[in-house]
């Protein structure tokens, strides 16, 4: 027991203390006429209790003990065929219903044994440079690929290279600008070199890339990551390289002119893999076809544990329902938990669920994936007067500092779903610290705070919660 819990006459006293308020707003007494503090607003008490629970029982973190265990989570991989099933048995056992696996088939790559790099410098010292292939990079040639290097940090500097460039190695690096409050929008601005720059370097002829890390924290952990090719354009290696040792090359670069960079990666792509989404619900008790959808992914990179990106989103999505259950609040509608397959390196199961779930009406869908750090409100992906119709329900998580309701960005899984009309929604963690992690030998559990990851369940589960209760049309309370 972590808690002092409410106990039933608690309960009662609560329920008695709100008939009174409602009474005497209804006789348009005021609160002080009746010795007692401002009248209770629609779902005041259900929230706070919301919030408790999830600050007593840890059940969001339990789950991500045990999902990060498994290890990283790479689509296709062994690991992410356990994940699936670690997912489909926690929401059996939580009591959730109409649990299943809906089928996806998933891009497959693999890191390989070996991913170094070293400068060069004339005949004298090597210096060791930290680096990882990015997702889904092609290897170098056996024993690795050396070429002199070539700094950029914009597109026009890469369309300038011109025939200078045959043969080099490009090294992108532009930092994310850390003059944004919102570590989001610097990484917005700079992961373009991320997805992009093999494509630019390869057509003016560079044999390979270097980029450096997205990642505010200067130190030696690379930063891998999805990049891009283009079909016509020759596919050259690409690794991200630590900020530290990012520096390091800029300023050897400034300083030696015989300067060589030898990479050598070992990655591959495999033939497509059959994998899924895992999907659970509470049914709706009135109107069981109309659907609030709680989720995150369930694959990660093949760095750390995930447990951040996005182990946390997978984990408050299952606790959110857990909590409901537990204080007995049977929604009006469904609220469905999609644990999502392959947000990182191919958005196939965002796409899947997208593209069966036609026939049942979405009223909202919300996403974590942004970290399990302690919430500050959401972003809303829907137009203006839905975002209203949100936005009223924000005193609800004010006790807990999580009430911006702000345009934003829902999440990446439910982006299909937004392009059928569907308000997608995103929980917005504080955002200082995710890229210190994101998909790096990093994010592990021992990066994730309990209460923190408690209060971003109890943030979804309130909000879901209302929005099943009340919908999300205008005027209609129902
Ligand atoms: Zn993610």
């Amino acid at each position: 027991m972590r808690c002092v819990r409410e106990s039933g006459h608690l309960r009662t006293l609560h329920a008695l203390v709100f008939t009174l308020h409602a009474l005497a707003a209804a006789m348009l007494i005021t609160p002080s006429d009746v010795g007692a503090q401002a009248v209770p607003r629609p779902y005041d008490l259900v929230s706070k209790q919301i919030i408790r629970e999830a600050m007593c029982e840890p059940g969001a973190y339990q789950l991500l003990e045990g999902l990060t265990r498994i290890g990283p989570r790479l689509s296709g991989s062994q690991n992410a065929a356990a994940a699936v099933r670690w997912g489909y048995d926690a929401m059996v056992s939580l009591g959730f219903e109409d649990v299943h696996l809906e089928p996806v088939m998933v891009p497959v790559w693999e890191r390989g044994d070996i991913e170094r790099a070293h400068a060069v410098v004339g005949s004298g010292p090597v210096v060791p440079l930290a680096v990882c292939a990015l997702g889904s990079s092609v290897a170098t040639p056996a024993g690795g690929i050396e070429g002199e290097v070539v700094e950029v940090h914009t597109w026009s500097e890469v369309d300038a290279l011109g025939a200078t460039a045959k043969g080099r190695i490009v090294f992108f690096n532009r930092p994310m600008d850390a003059g944004h409050y919102n570590t989001f929008e610097a990484y917005g601005e700079a992961v373009d070199q991320r997805g992009g720059g093999p494509v630019a370097a390869a057509k003016v002829g560079a044999c390979a890339v270097l980029i450096r890390s997205m990642t505010l924290a200067i130190d030696d952990v690379p930063h891998t990551g999805n990049t891009h090719y283009e079909d016509g354009v020759p596919r050259i290696p690409a690794a991200a390289i630590s900020t530290l040792s990012a520096d390091t090359l800029h300023s050897l670069l400034d300083r030696e002119r015989d300067l060589k960079v030898r990479l050598e990666l070992t990655c591959e792509t495999k033939p497509d893999a059959l994998s899924a989404n895992v999907i659970g619900e509470i049914r709706g008790r009135e109107k069981p076809e109309e659907v609030v959808i709680v989720g995150g992914h369930l694959d990660s990179w093949d760095k750390g544990q995930g447990a951040h990106d996005d182990g946390a989103g997978c984990a408050q999505a299952m606790e959110s329902l857990r909590i409901l259950k537990e204080l007995d609040l049977a929604p009006r509608r469904t609220i469905r938990a999609v644990l999502f397959m392959n947000e990182e390196n191919g958005l196939r199961g965002g796409r899947e669920y997208a593209a069966v779930a036609r026939g049942d009406r979405h009223v909202a869908a919300i996403e974590s994936d942004a970290g399990g750090f302690a919430p500050r409100g959401f972003g809303v992906n829907a137009p203006r007067e839905t975002l209203d119709l949100i936005a009223r329900w924000s005193y609800l998580l004010a006790p807990m500092g999580a009430d911006r309701i702000i345009e934003g960005h829902g999440g990446v899984d439910i982006w299909p779903l937004s392009l059928q009309g569907v308000p997608a929604i995103g929980l917005m963690p504080e955002s200082q610290r995710y890229f210190d992690y994101h998909h790096s030998d990093k994010d592990v559990i021992a990066a994730v705070n309990p209460r923190e990851l408690q209060l971003g369940a109890a943030a979804m589960a309130i909000l879901a919660y209302v929005i099943a209760e009340e919908g999300l049309e205008a005027g209609a309370s129902q």
